[in-house]
């Protein structure tokens, strides 16, 4: 791989310090905990780090409605939002606080996501664990995310001319967002696993949003074999069919065990197996976070993501530094008073294995059904 081809990522000190508000699950440090530990195991050479810019008005525009972007803007402004705005736009409701980077935090994950398309034109490979909000609408907030950075990443890449992009979601809860925004244009194949019967309660098996769309709900407890089985037998069909010349994979944290708001029991063996399969058949590749709740284990397993990037060996136990950091972590809930050893001495859980369901062998089996032929090169 000649230098230029090494994954880069894409970060910013935005996130240091950032909270939605001492109650809300987002309380907790994501993007910084995960930078400070790939820094304290040596895995960053500065040279591969990129700040996220911020994304203009009209970068924004090109999913997200003006009057949106402008309420946004107000509303970290002024610290505050009216009826009207919480009404029509859900800032300041439903899970969507009004916080002190209200606009800028999300607007900083959209221009990270741009910024990667725009990095990978030629190829390569760019991790940007602040980007995935895949919830977010054209005109209003969802799901804790204010803009969809996804989505703006991907039309960034159909902008520079690419015909056949895919998008892989293993985040807990559906992509409902991205798979919505592109229902309609057959250039962007969407594929979501996640949690069946869990908020936004879409992504049905049967939901294809007219042919090219996937979603493979899964159920409670989903293990790492169970996720083993989705790699082989529907993600990288999926890819091996549609060919892609790119992909973004968003990697959410959310479907591990010890996450507060899933009941997936994944370990992050998991997402480095699914990594690990996917940038191995990817011309390019962008990585981002997504959900995530639990201080410890998503600043694991993003790091993690980053040294499968790399192809660095895991330590069985962590070095001090990197250890320093996780123990530094605190979080405002039962698991979080005396956290396990293990969360703080190592960066590979223990595996989770288990049995394979019907359920779960047939949803595979589903998806593969009436899969379209890739779009035509333009
Ligand atoms: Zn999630």
């Amino acid at each position: 791989m000649s230098d230029a081809r090494l994954p880069l990522l894409i970060g910013s000190e935005i996130y240091r310090g950032s909270s939605y508000g001492p109650k809300h699950p987002l309380a907790i440090p994501r993007v910084p905990a995960t930078l400070d530990l790939i820094r304290a195991l040596g895995w960053l050479d500065p040279r591969r780090y990129l700040d996220s810019p911020l994304a203009t008005t009209a970068q924004l525009t090109r999913y997200h409605t003006p009057d949106y972007v402008g309420a946004l803007r107000r509303a970290e402004a002024e610290g505050a939002v009216s009826p009207e705005v919480r009404e029509r736009h859900h800032i300041g409701a439903h899970g969507n606080p009004v916080f002190r980077e209200v606009f800028r935090r999300p607007a900083t994950g959209a221009g990270g996501a741009m910024l990667a398309a725009r990095l990978t034109r030629a190829g390569g490979i760019v991790h940007v664990p602040g980007a995935g909000t895949h919830h977010a609408l054209p005109n209003r907030a969802s799901g804790f995310c204010y803009l969809n950075d996804p989505v703006l990443g991907l039309l960034q890449w159909l902008d520079l001319g690419l015909t056949n992009v895919l998008y892989v979601d293993i985040d807990a809860h559906h992509g409902d967002g991205v798979e919505l925004a592109f229902r309609d244009d057959p250039r962007v194949f969407t594929l979501s696993v996640h949690e069946s019967g869990r908020w936004p309660f879409t992504g049905r098996l049967e939901d294809r949003a007219g042919g090219h769309a996937r979603n493979i709900p899964v159920p409670a407890g989903f293990n790492d074999t169970e996720m083993g089985q989705v790699l082989e037998a529907a993600i990288l069909p999926i890819l091996r069919h549609l060919r892609p010349q790119a992909v973004m994979l968003q990697c959410g944290a959310d479907a591990l065990e010890e996450d507060p708001l899933a009941r997936l029991s994944l370990s992050n063996n998991a997402h480095r197996a699914t990594v690990r399969a996917v940038m191995a058949e990817a011309p390019r590749l962008i990585v981002t976070g997504g959900g995530g709740y639990n201080p410890w284990t998503v600043a694991r397993c993003w790091a993690l993501v980053w040294g499968t990037l790399n192809g660095h060996p895991v330590p069985e136990r962590l070095p001090p530094a990197a250890e320093a950091v996780l123990r530094g972590l605190s979080w405002d809930r039962a698991a979080g008073r005396d956290p396990p050893g293990h969360w703080s001495t190592t960066l590979l859980d223990p595996p989770r294995p288990g049995p394979v369901r019907e359920e779960v062998v047939r949803a595979c089996e589903t998806v593969l059904e009436g899969l379209p032929e890739p779009p035509r090169p333009a």
